[in-house]
């Protein structure tokens, strides 16, 4: 032993362990009896901490993703204190995930944006104004940009987190009242695929499904969709199902919802497509399908079939790397069982030909006669708690209530509706995310408004979509929180109310609007979206034409009147106070008793007209569409859609011999983490930083031990990440959840020519092993 070294006595060790916080023996700041203490919380909510014990409750919507829970938000003295899932609710029905539990956490963090900020072009800090030098700034730079460069100069990029009413209130002030074009939605980045998917094979973006149908299905087919994960309360419906079904998922990784499959169809990434179309073929080949429905409900199926023919299962065995026997099988299940759901998520609709891929399910859907029944439906599953709403209303891609820019009738019917001068709706559409960023990089857009979005994070080959926000000559971001990648890089912020802190409605996954309610005080002198909108038009000089637009209640009476007659028609719904007393209310739901667009299409008919605020037994009715095989096109026929698949846009080499698959990584984390990072609890369920799955195989041959750091590289850019070596990804792939800044360093901006959605699945990178 070396003598310099004393050895603690016995006493002085004991005194150390005693005076030392949060020694192993004793926790001297951990919770007293009296907080552990349980007492009844009223309310129905069983037993509640002291601390929390609540004088009122109230109910709102979940702010995280598309599957819409409700939650009993706990109350004291008007302050929101605690939360607990909705135990009668039609969607979540007393469950929460993580997130849902964790959703009051990140209003009190520190970071919150609680008053504007406007950077000094001299010192380059951001430092405090006040809303009247805000809003004068703000209008001033938009203006002269436009005065100088034209309407098309600017643009804003916006997002499925806020409510319908707030999005269109922005959509039509940018383009009706500001005088601007372009503007588009991070709904870009989940759901533009199914949008147009929808919209070309049914003739209207209409979701056909309610969750009871995770229920009623005696199969149910998954593709690109980790629903355990991304949607875990839907998985807890698909658990509730008493029929023993068949549950196929395809998907390259064996992710948790595939673990728990009968069928697990690990194809080759990006060969979904082939599979769908091989499927098809053999459906077809086996008399498999619904001829009297085809004949009925269907155009395009004769030159389908023929298109089809030449996907032999041999033919598809070796473009996916699955066996014929298991194309068979899943074919065969498809093809017999009664009522067969098909749904899917962001594996289709983030891919580069992604549209006809999501119109590939649609088609099996179509052939078998699997919809408008029990059971059944080609379903795709949103993503964010709003990104439906941003769909019918956000006035960006489309026209307000699903209409169209370039349609002269629809700008007339917008016009009557809004009483505004029908030449102040554009006659054009605006350019996507993307092409907004590419005229960033152009020179041609100089000023960005990004409202409650990350770009800097998460649009993909984030390297060039922060290059392009570096470029511009004025960014203005609204958000809650001032540390986010895109609003460190903002000239001005504009501090904004979050989930909780105001009113409005979500629709989720299943058409539904629920109503989102203001528990708290959002900080400082943070405003709702709708209040800075509203400061916004009176700045700007236009808010004359936005009058009746006074309040989110007011602006969902004007989104009854634009839905009017439309197949998202919601007339029937009185107002908040209705959504309120039913749990939510799917669209359609229309005032007319007998109207043509209500009843044909509804699988259980219910007269809104005779349903009072009371009547709950019906208006918890879950509903789907095409009960009667009548669908929104022209000739009520659902349309066969097809192409020949395309190769990916970079396949795999020598130098980059890995395929990059990205997408969610746990039910704790929500896409950026901007809000899911504020909570100590959700931190606990999920690794900090990022980690990349790598098959035994390819680690043994590349020497890699479990947690090393390896550095991914692709042709955009090199990350280090640790290696969890793990058989759930396939030899040759790579997975590295999407939640971590330095995931979209890598991706390759490459989209889909119809939705423009980008391809987030598929990109070539290499593995190094660091010493
Ligand atoms: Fe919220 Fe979605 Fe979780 Fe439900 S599943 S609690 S809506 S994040």
């Amino acid at each position: 032993m070396n003598a310099t070294v004393k050895t603690p006595k016995p006493r002085s060790r004991a005194k150390q362990v005693r005076t030392a916080k949060n020694s192993v023996l004793r926790h001297w700041n951990g919770p007293l009896t009296q907080d552990l203490a349980l007492h009844p919380g009223d309310f129905g909510l069983g037993k509640v901490p002291a601390r929390l014990r609540p004088d009122a409750t109230t109910r709102s919507v979940c702010g995280f993703c598309s599957t819409g829970c409700s939650l009993d938000i706990h109350l004291q003295s008007g302050v929101a204190v605690n939360l607990t899932p909705t135990v009668n609710h039609p969607v979540n029905l007393g469950m929460a995930c993580p997130k849902g539990w964790e959703a009051l956490t990140c209003l009190s963090a520190p970071d919150r944006a609680t008053q504007p900020l406007l950077r000094n072009s001299e010192t380059g800090d951001l430092e405090p104004v006040d809303w009247d030098e805000a809003m004068q700034i703000f209008t001033l730079k938009f203006r002269a940009l436009m005065d100088q460069h034209g309407s098309e100069s600017v643009a804003y990029l916006s997002t499925g987190q806020i409510c319908t009413e707030e999005m269109a209130l922005l959509g039509s002030l940018w383009k009706f009242g500001m005088g601007a074009l372009h503007g588009d939605s991070n709904t870009r980045q989940c759901m533009a695929t199914s949008h147009v998917a929808y919209k070309q094979s049914f003739g209207f973006d209409a979701p056909p499904y309610t969750y009871a149908d995770f229920e009623e299905s005696d199969a149910l087919v998954f593709i690109g969709s980790n629903l355990c994960i991304a949607h875990p309360i839907l998985w807890q419906r698909v658990m509730r199902n008493k029929r023993n079904p068949e549950i196929i998922v395809i998907d390259p990784r064996r992710t948790e919802t595939a673990m728990n499959a009968t069928q697990h169809l690990a194809l080759a990434p990006k060969s979904d497509i082939t599979l769908l179309y091989g499927i098809a073929n053999l459906l077809i080949r086996q008399n498999w399908i619904n001829r009297a429905f085809i004949e009925r409900s269907t155009t395009g199926f004769a030159e389908f079939a023929a298109f089809v023919r030449s996907f032999t299962p041999d033919r598809v065995a070796i473009a996916t790397g699955l066996t014929v026997g298991q194309l068979y099988r899943c074919a065969k299940t498809i093809g017999t069982r009664q009522a067969v759901s098909f749904w899917w998520t962001m594996g289709v609709n983030q891919g580069h030909e992604s549209t006809r891929t999501a119109q590939a399910v649609i088609n099996l859907a179509l052939m078998t006669g699997n919809i408008g029944r029990p059971g059944t439906g080609a379903n795709s599953i949103t993503g964010q708690c709003n990104a439906m709403g941003s769909r019918l209303y956000a006035n960006a891609s489309g026209l307000l209530g699903g209409r169209d820019f370039l349609n002269s009738e629809h700008r007339a019917e917008v016009s009557r509706v809004l009483h505004i001068p029908p030449e102040n709706i554009p006659a054009k559409n605006s350019l996507a995310y993307d092409q907004i960023l590419q005229g960033i990089v152009d020179g041609k857009i100089k000023g960005l408004w990004v409202i409650a979005t990350n770009t800097a994070h998460s649009w993909i080959d984030s390297t060039r979509a922060t290059g392009a926000l570096d470029k511009l000559e004025f960014l203005a971001v609204q958000d809650m929180f001032t540390t986010t990648d895109t609003a460190k890089r903002a000239h001005l912020i504009l501090p904004a109310a979050g989930w909780g802190e105001k009113e409005g409605t979500f629709i989720n996954s299943e058409r539904r609007f629920g109503h989102v309610k203001k528990a708290s005080r959002a900080p400082g002198y943070a405003l709702s979206d709708f209040n800075i909108f509203r400061l916004v038009a009176e700045y700007w000089g236009c808010a004359a034409m936005f009058s009746q637009w006074t309040s989110p209640q007011a602006v969902f009476q004007i989104l009854k009147r634009l839905s009017a007659g439309k197949p998202c028609d919601i007339t029937g719904i009185e107002d908040y106070r209705h959504l309120d007393a039913s749990g939510g209310i799917q669209w359609p739901f229309t005032q007319m008793p007998n109207a043509e667009l209500r009843m044909s299409n509804e699988s259980e008919s219910m007269d809104s007209s005779s349903a009072s605020f009371g009547d709950l037994s019906s208006l918890l009715k879950e509903r789907r569409l095409f009960a009667d095989g009548k669908f929104y096109t022209l000739d009520g026929k659902a349309k066969f859609l097809f192409d020949s698949p395309r190769p990916v846009g970079e396949p795999t080499d020598d130098q980059f011999p890995f395929v990059l698959l990205s997408g969610r990584g746990t039910s704790a984390q929500w896409h950026t983490n901007t809000r899911t990072g504020k909570s100590a609890v959700l931190r606990t369920l999920c690794p900090a930083n990022a980690y990349a799955e790598i098959n035994p195989t390819d680690a043994a041959r590349l020497g890699l031990a479990a947690n090393s750091t390896v550095a991914v590289v692709s042709r955009r850019g090199r990350i280090q990440c640790s290696a969890f070596i793990t058989p759930t990804v396939q030899p040759g792939q790579i997975f590295i959840p999407m939640h971590y800044g330095v995931t979209n360093q890598l991706t390759r901006g490459e989209f889909d020519p119809h939705s423009r959605q980008p391809s987030y699945k598929h990109c070539a990178v290499r593995l190094e092993k660091l010493a």
